[in-house]
C-alpha cells in the first residue's frame, strides 16, 4: 500500500529526554477486550526504564530468538515541567510520535497469573520504540490516527477518539501523583491487533493527522 508522505529520515534529531517512561495499560475497550481483561475504571499505570529506548529505525534487536508483542501507542513528550497536583495547559506537551511498547506477553501472562510486577515482560533493551517526533502544537490528540504495518501488512489501526482516557485525563491523573518533568515519555496504550514480531520485521507506523510515515527494521 501506498502512503502520501516521505518517509522520515533514518536518525533523525533526538529531543532531550528526562529518562521517565510511563505507559498506559488497558486504554481501548477492544484491546482490554482480545486480552480477556476489564475495562479499567482509572488508568493502569506502568513504567519502563529508560534504557529500554530505541528508535524505530536502529540497529537489529538484542534478542534474536525471541517473539515479542507489538502494541503500536501514541507517545507524548512533555514540554515543561508540571508541579504535582498542578493543572494541565494546552502547552503541557512538547512533541508527539508514534511508538511501540514492546512486550513479553507470555512472561507478562505468567506475571499476571502470580499478581506480580511486569517489568521484566515490559522493560528490556529496545522495549521502547519511538518513531520520530513531530511538534504537539495545533495538534487536537483527541483526532489522532495511527496504525502498524509488519512486512507490509497492517496489524494495528487505532483512532485516539476511542481512547477509554483521553491524553488530558492521562496527564491530569499523572500529576495527581508526581510532578512532569520536560521530556517525560507518556506511552498513552495501545487498540487492539496486538501480535507477533521479532527481530529482523520490517516495521511501518503511519499517521495522517501527524503526517507521519516512519519505518524501520526491528
Ligand atoms: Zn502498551
Amino acid at each position: 500500500m501506498s502512503h502520501p508522505y516521505q518517509v522520515e529520515p533514518a536518525q533523525p534529531e533526538w529531543p532531550r529526554l528526562s529518562g521517565n517512561i510511563y505507559c498506559i495499560g488497558r486504554n481501548y475497550a477492544d484491546h482490554a477486550k482480545e486480552l480477556g481483561n476489564e475495562v479499567p475504571a482509572e488508568p493502569v499505570v506502568f513504567l519502563k526504564a529508560p534504557s529500554a529506548l530505541r528508535r524505530l529505525a536502529e540497529g537489529p534487536l538484542a534478542f534474536p530468538d525471541e517473539t515479542f508483542h507489538h502494541e503500536l501507542e501514541l507517545v507524548l513528550l512533555v514540554g515543561r515541567h508540571m508541579k504535582v497536583q498542578s493543572d494541565v495547559g494546552p502547552d503541557s506537551m512538547a512533541a508527539v510520535t508514534l511508538g511501540l511498547d514492546l512486550t513479553r506477553r507470555a512472561v507478562q501472562d505468567q506475571l499476571k497469573k502470580k499478581s506480580l510486577p511486569w517489568t521484566i515482560a515490559k522493560s528490556f533493551s529496545g522495549a521502547a520504540v519511538l518513531a520520530p517526533f513531530v511538534s504537539a502544537q495545533d495538534l487536537d490528540l483527541t483526532k489522532i490516527d495511527l496504525q502498524l504495518e509488519v512486512n507490509g501488512e497492517v496489524k494495528q489501526v487505532g483512532h485516539t477518539r476511542d481512547m477509554l482516557f483521553p491524553c488530558y485525563t492521562i496527564l491530569h491523573y499523572l500529576l495527581s501523583l508526581q510532578n512532569l518533568f520536560p521530556g517525560d515519555l507518556i506511552f498513552t496504550g495501545t487498540p487492539s491487533g496486538v501480535g507477533p514480531v521479532r527481530r529482523g520485521d520490517q516495521l511501518r507506523v503511519f499517521s495522517e493527522a501527524l503526517q507521519m510515515n516512519a519505518e524501520g527494521r526491528l
